[in-house]
């Protein structure tokens, strides 16, 4: 599964949240280097789609999509020269498919920050600071390989260019993720490097209720960071949330004025950032979102139920998910004409309720 790597500064909050996403109650440490061992932390996409499928199909169970969060060690100023945890840092970041960076925009007087004061700006240069360097390293080793081998005919004179193309972005205190889509950077080509500022990047701003409730403010940091996404949350009313039920939680956001919990907002953003979406299925027995990639054709996401369904696709009956609300029914939905057969060259679109047709 594709997982997401949770980084940030000491005592940003990492802990607070990741305890939050895995409902885990182990206690966050109120100092530096607290956090160590990476852990993996399952959550739930929510997807209120599936009640409603569940309803109308009288489904005995829901099982939703989940996104995969990975806990990695504290990142401290030198990093990248294998100070540290940095070394072990980079090694777990390298493994995760995007990055998640935590930032406080907490003000909170009994929590010491690492640089003394609340600075989201200067928080997320130091952490793409050691990320950029340590890809700069990499190339570093890699071009001097990559140009003798171009001399002897037997390297790309393309990919050595997507190289030197990288370096300059990284010279420039630029991540490749923010660089990619504007500059249009060769990034098939940069791919086998695995470069750590390569990967899709999410900010988490830790905020409190000042920030929660000021758009003013949230402008400014989504500014800060794009082209990537960003969400704002408040760790600490996250992991309080996790202990309450549904309904109390529900209440408790009201009186905060949120209509989402924020680990409901991570992990929509964190799934679209990997580049993943859902396809729907529904029947007696459950009501079920599949992940697939964007852009995975019909057969693909048939292998995703099981893999022999790959190979024995005939073809797809497919609804859009809002025509079958609007249909009432299947039944009905068939008699509108809006239940389509797809062969082996459709491209799955979100939304689609499927059922699928093997030759198995
Ligand atoms: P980490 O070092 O990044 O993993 O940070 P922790 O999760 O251990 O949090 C450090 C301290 O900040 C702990 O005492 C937390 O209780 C506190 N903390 C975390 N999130 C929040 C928040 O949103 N608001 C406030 N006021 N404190 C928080």
């Amino acid at each position: 599964a594709l997982t997401i790597g949770i980084v940030g500064l000491p005592n940003v909050g990492k802990s607070t949240l990741f305890n939050a996403l895995t409902r885990n109650t182990v206690l966050a440490a109120n100092y530096p280097f607290a956090t160590i061992e990476p852990n993996v932390g399952v959550v739930n996409l929510p997807d209120e789609r599936l009640d409603r499928l569940a309803e109308m199909f009288g489904s005995q169970k829901i099982v939703p999509a989940t996104v995969s969060f990975v806990d990695i060690a504290g990142i401290v100023k030198g990093a990248s020269e294998g100070e540290g945890l940095g070394n072990q840092f980079l090694a777990n970041i390298r493994e995760a498919h995007a990055i998640a960076q935590v930032i406080r925009v907490f003000d909170d007087p009994d929590v010491i920050h690492v640089d003394g004061k609340i600075d989201p700006a200067s928080d997320r240069e130091t952490i793409n600071t050691e990320l950029i360097l340590a890809d700069l390293q990499t190339l570093e080793n890699a071009i001097p390989k990559l140009e003798k081998q171009v001399k002897i005919k037997k390297g790309s004179p393309e990919q050595l260019a997507a190289y030197q193309a990288a370096e300059k972005v990284l010279a420039e205190g630029r991540t490749i993720f923010e660089a990619a889509g504007p500059e249009k950077l060769d990034t098939d080509n940069l791919r086998e490097l695995n470069l750590l500022t390569a990967k899709p990047f999410i900010y988490v701003f830790n905020a409190d209720e000042g920030v929660l409730s000021s758009p003013e403010r949230q402008a400014e940091l989504e500014a800060l960071v794009a082209p990537a996404q960003c969400v704002f949350l408040d760790a600490k009313l996250e992991a309080d949330l996790v202990e309450l039920s549904e309904e109390e939680a529900r209440e408790m956001l009201e009186m905060e004025g949120q209509d989402e919990s924020g680990l409901d907002k991570l992990a929509r953003v964190g799934f679209s950032t990997l580049g993943l979406q859902t396809y729907l299925t529904a029947g007696p027995k459950e009501a079920r979102a599949w992940t697939i990639n964007q852009g995975d054709t019909a057969p693909k996401a048939a292998g995703v139920i099981h893999s022999d369904f790959e190979r024995g696709f005939i073809k797809a009956e497919i609804v859009s998910y809002d025509d079958l609300m609007a249909a009432g029914s299947m039944a009905d939905a068939k008699a509108a004409g809006k239940v389509r057969m797809e062969g082996k060259e459709y491209v799955m679109q979100d939304g689609d309720v499927v059922e699928f047709r093997t030759g198995l």
